[in-house]
């Protein structure tokens, strides 16, 4: 059985005790929190979040991509959110590669027809791990499409202490 079969064969337990399919679709606390893939954050549990409470928009990073801006206009026009905090978190896999690492593996790995594929891309990785809190909250407050009355908040998520330290 391979990995995700068993994962999808513990879901059939949560299934039999779940008890909360009668939820709104908009996020009660109207909180849209952008944070990175990382599988040591459970960003409902670190924020005292339940089930329902907030939008959680993650990607590698949790940077500020077209993607995320999409996500963010969808969740405030339409569901109603009107706060948003940008989680970044220490010892991110994001703070260990640079562009050109990253084009050099799928070169390798993948072949040339992939490595030029890939070098459109920017992955994103980052060197300062304040300083990305700070460049994605300016990336957001730019945005023609982030309402400018809408507080951006920045923080970073200690994974080996599970405290948040908020930086703006
Ligand atoms: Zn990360």
């Amino acid at each position: 059985m391979s990995q995700v079969e068993k994962l999808l064969e513990a879901n059939q337990a949560y299934a039999e005790r779940f008890s909360q399919g009668e939820l709104p679709i908009p996020p009660t606390k109207k909180i849209a929190v952008l944070t990175c893939m990382d599988a040591r954050i459970d960003p409902l549990q670190a924020l005292g979040a339940e089930l329902g409470d907030i939008h959680v928009i993650r990607n590698a990073g949790g940077r500020v991509t077209e993607d995320t801006i999409r996500s963010l206009v969808i969740s405030e026009q339409l569901l109603g959110t009107n706060e948003i905090l940008v989680l970044h978190h220490t010892d991110c896999g994001m703070l260990t590669f640079k562009n050109e690492d990253l084009y050099d593996k799928v070169s390798q790995r993948l072949g040339p027809d992939s490595a030029t594929a890939a070098s459109k891309i920017d992955f994103l990785p980052f060197g300062d791990l304040e300083q990305s809190v700070r460049d994605d909250i300016k990336v957001l407050r730019d945005s023609p499409l982030i309402p400018k009355d809408v507080p951006i908040y920045g923080a970073i998520y200690d994974v080996h202490t599970g405290k948040i330290t908020r930086l703006t």
